[in-house]
């Protein structure tokens, strides 16, 4: 049976968030003993359970009240709530705070060799990505429609293996993008990682422990600016 009234908090297993997340926590004086291979950690100090997943299913499980908490890319929940959209949900969260931390942009890159003369020169073209809520809100804006190459990953290869003409994916240096021989030619989304929570009711327990750590994260970003 699971605890109910332990405080549950997603977090990425691995990844380019999960170290961040970790010293986030650890930081807010959270003594958590993470082992490698197990999904949930308990924090020895606190009555905390932190489970450790892939970073898009972090907001479907607190939009579907599985955790109380998750840390999670803007880029990420802003697609799985216009995927939710789409299909006529009307998730619901409460975003707590932005974090300090994964920033990244989400662009559309094309070829080196690509006339870009704006975004109207996109009309038609498949464009691969992982996210085709985003950038076909981005698109709309210009009344530009597209053809999706849906891929989770390898998205920068794309064109070169003939599967799409552009693609629209998260930029940080630049430096992958360039060793493929594209371009970055629009951002579409500026990101960082954020804090959110289950919305729905919180025993008073709870949420004061949620209080607690949202005054301790406010001190830790603080400090580090
Ligand atoms: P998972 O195995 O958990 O699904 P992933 O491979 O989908 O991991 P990562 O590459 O670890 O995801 O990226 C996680 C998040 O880190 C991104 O969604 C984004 O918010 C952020 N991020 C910051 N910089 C970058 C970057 N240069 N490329 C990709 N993501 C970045
Ligand atoms: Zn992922």
């Amino acid at each position: 049976m699971l605890d109910n009234s332990r405080l549950r908090i997603a977090m990425q297993k691995s990844g380019r968030l999960s170290d961040e997340s970790k010293k986030l926590l650890a930081q807010c004086g959270i003594k958590i003993n993470l082992q490698e291979q197990r999904l949930i950690a308990f924090a020895e100090n606190m009555p905390i359970d932190i489970l450790r997943v892939r970073d898009d299913d972090i907001p479907g499980l607190v939009i579907d009240g599985v955790v109380d908490i998750g840390i999670v890319g803007e880029n990420v929940l802003e697609e799985e709530v216009l995927d939710r959209q789409a299909e006529g949900q009307q998730p619901q969260f409460k975003q707590l705070r932005r974090l300090d931390f994964g920033a990244c942009r989400l662009s559309i890159a094309a070829p080196r060799d690509f006339q870009y003369q704006g975004p109207r020169c996109l009309q038609d073209l498949r464009i691969a990505t992982t996210y085709p809520h985003l950038l076909k809100r981005y698109l709309a804006n210009y009344n530009v429609t597209f053809k999706t190459c849906l891929l989770n990953g390898s998205v920068e290869v794309a064109p070169r293996a003939g599967l799409a003409d552009v693609i629209c994916d998260l930029v940080s240096s630049g430096a992958t993008l360039e060793a493929n021989g594209l371009k970055e030619i629009e951002i579409i989304y500026q990101s960082k990682a954020c804090l959110i929570q289950r919305s729905g009711i919180m025993s008073a327990e709870k949420q004061a422990l949620i209080d607690k750590l949202l005054t301790r994260i406010q001190g830790v970003i603080q400090a580090r600016e």
